[in-house]
């Protein structure tokens, strides 16, 4: 038997890394970017504790295009690279230079925000570039450095005569690429990657408007002048401590991240917390429409404020994926499949932890000003009915909060309404019934009917609200949903039984007879009420099981 090794060289893996590490080409702008943000962030965070004491200054990133020269330029004034840390980072495929520096300063760089990891980012430039130069000066040293490589495993390092402390990368555009010389693309990727990175990134300049004089006349031009056009905000509220913001903060900044959202939102969720594992984020509950599904505005992923995507399934409980906003946490682990994050212990934690965060937050609001919260009820209650149906956890939370309205517009808790109900609204075996409805303008004679017996009817009409019923029956005992035109309101203890009819009994039974004629018995069943209320002489009601039966069929499957 021979044994034998097999030989991973570079040769090998390096067309296979611009072929498959990353299926968007696109963030190899993100990428770079990132990388720039680590050296500017490193340099920060030597001069922070001492470890140098050159001048870090405002630095920025820089983003150009040089059409012609069919060139991309990321530039910045970070700590920079001597030829031996050219030659040890960037010739070392898949050798981090961001993990290294965390590992070296780790008691004081753990909060320093460096975003590099697995030493490959580098090399996602040659997804779009067939010619890569790095122009490179170290903070430590007076001689900068120049490599060249074009895309196999062969390089070329030289001295260079670049003066200011930085690096300089410079992508030579492939042909069938040159969608990433045009300004809008790259404003566009900017945008969508790189809003709230740390550092300021500039691309191009722009004209600003000058605010004229108090005193100027009012034929007066405004003033113009060239700034730095600045794609980012270097520190979006999330990174921030929750007592330094106001509610006009939360609303702006929703407003940054949706600009094409003009609604204001409901109410907000500050997420912070750093142990078992580090999350923070701001959520958002939007006013809730009918066509939430096809909603584009979603919870956008970040870490260490670079956008990764905003398909947070998995992570967040789908309940939540109605909400908006932002969540921040290194410690997802994003390069593997969705179906592997779902199990994955840091991340189910994460998602509990939101829950509970989300759970404890609607509570609050709940107890602190109830008129408000039942006024966001209607908007909420999609998103709260939902989590009760699917995360237990969140069911047990809920009953604290959850409204149970009436077609009076009186909001109960369900201890509220079973304190309400228990006197009046019984069967024979002791059960509460809980009559309700689910279309008010269907349903009006039934509920008339219910009400004028002293009965107090919900107004439930989400379009889950069957499935939550019947989760409901079968965690909590002696209680049963009944809507309002079933069959089962007979079931109800009478109180006025003995009420009496203007009918006499004879006229009842050939007025039940004759309609009983004309509608199909097995699936209607016609019950005489009482005449002196303004509601209807006789009933028609449909079974409560064949109804629900319909139901489940139409919102699909069972809760
Ligand atoms: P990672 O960022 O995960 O460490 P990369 O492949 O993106 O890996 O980069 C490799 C290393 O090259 C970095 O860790 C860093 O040491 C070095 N490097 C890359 N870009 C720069 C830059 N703009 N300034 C200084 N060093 C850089
Ligand atoms: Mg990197």
């Amino acid at each position: 038997m021979a044994t034998g090794k097999i030989n991973v060289s570079v040769e090998n893996i390096f067309p296979l890394i611009k072929k498959f590490l990353y299926s968007d080409h696109e963030i190899f702008l993100r990428e770079l970017i990132s990388n720039a943000t680590d050296a500017t962030l490193k340099l920060k965070h030597l001069t922070d504790i001492g470890e140098t004491d050159v001048k870090y200054g405002n630095p920025v990133i820089e983003v150009k295009i040089d059409k012609e020269g069919k060139k991309l330029h990321v530039i910045d004034q970070g700590i920079g690279m001597t030829k031996e840390e050219v030659e040890k980072y960037i010739n070392e495929v898949a050798f981090s230079g961001a993990e290294e520096f965390l590992e070296k300063y780790k008691d004081s760089a753990k909060d320093s925000g460096i975003i590099g990891h697995f030493g490959l980012g580098f090399y996602s430039a040659f997804m779009v570039a067939n010619k890569v130069e790095i122009i490179t000066k170290s903070y430590q040293d007076d001689q900068a450095a120049h490599w060249v490589c074009e895309g196999t495993t062969d390089f070329t390092i030289e001295d260079a005569d670049k003066k200011e402390r930085g690096t300089e990368i410079i992508l030579h555009i492939n042909e069938e690429d040159e969608e990433f010389l045009e300004e809008n693309r790259i404003q566009e990727l900017l945008v969508k990657y790189n809003k709230f990175m740390p550092i300021p990134i500039k691309f191009g300049t722009k004209e600003e408007t000058l605010p004229l004089p108090e005193d100027a006349p009012e034929d007066a031009e405004a003033e113009t002048k060239t700034v730095d056009n600045i794609i980012n905000n270097p520190e979006p509220a999330w990174t921030k401590q929750p007592t330094d913001l106001e509610d006009k903060d939360y609303k702006s900044f929703y407003r940054e991240l949706y600009p094409m959202q003009f609604e204001e939102p409901l109410f907000h969720i500050h997420l912070n917390v750093d142990y078992p594992f580090n999350l923070t984020g701001i959520l958002y509950f939007p006013k809730m429409t009918q066509d939430m599904n096809i909603q584009k505005d979603k919870i956008q992923l970040y870490q260490n404020q670079v956008f990764v995507t905003d398909n947070v399934e998995g992570i967040v409980p789908e309940f939540l994926t109605m909400l908006r906003g932002v969540i921040d946490s290194p410690d997802i682990p994003l390069n593997v499949s969705r179906s592997y994050l779902q199990a994955d212990g840091a991340v189910k934690k994460i998602s509990s932890y939101i829950t509970r965060k989300v759970a404890d937050k609607l509570k609050s609001l709940f107890n602190n000003n109830r008129e408000d919260f039942e006024q966001k009820w209607n908007d909420i209650k999609i998103v709260i009915e939902y989590g009760m149906l699917s995360e237990d956890k969140f069911y047990e939370k809920a009953q604290k909060f959850a409204l149970y309205p009436t077609v009076d517009n009186e909001y109960y808790t369900f201890d509220e309404l079973q304190e309400k109900l228990k006197d009046n609204q019984t069967d024979k075996d002791g059960n509460l019934v809980v009559l309700y409805a689910s279309n008010q303008d269907e349903q009006h004679s039934y509920i008339d009917a219910a009400k004028a017996k002293g009965y107090k009817v919900l107004l439930l009409d989400s379009p889950i609200i069957s499935h939550l019923l019947q989760k409901m029956e079968g965690e909590k005992e002696k209680i049963s949903f009944v809507r309002v035109d079933s069959d089962q309101v007979d079931n109800l203890i009478k109180k006025d039984e003995e009420k009496i009819s203007k009918l006499s009994e004879e006229e009842k039974e050939k007025l039940k007879g004759d309609f009983e004629k004309v509608i199909p018995k097995e699936k209607y069943t016609v019950q005489m009420e009482a005449m002196d209320s303004d509601a209807a002489p006789l009933l028609i009601t449909q079974p409560e099981f064949m109804r629900r039966m319909k139901e489940m069929q139409q919102t699909g499957g069972g809760g």
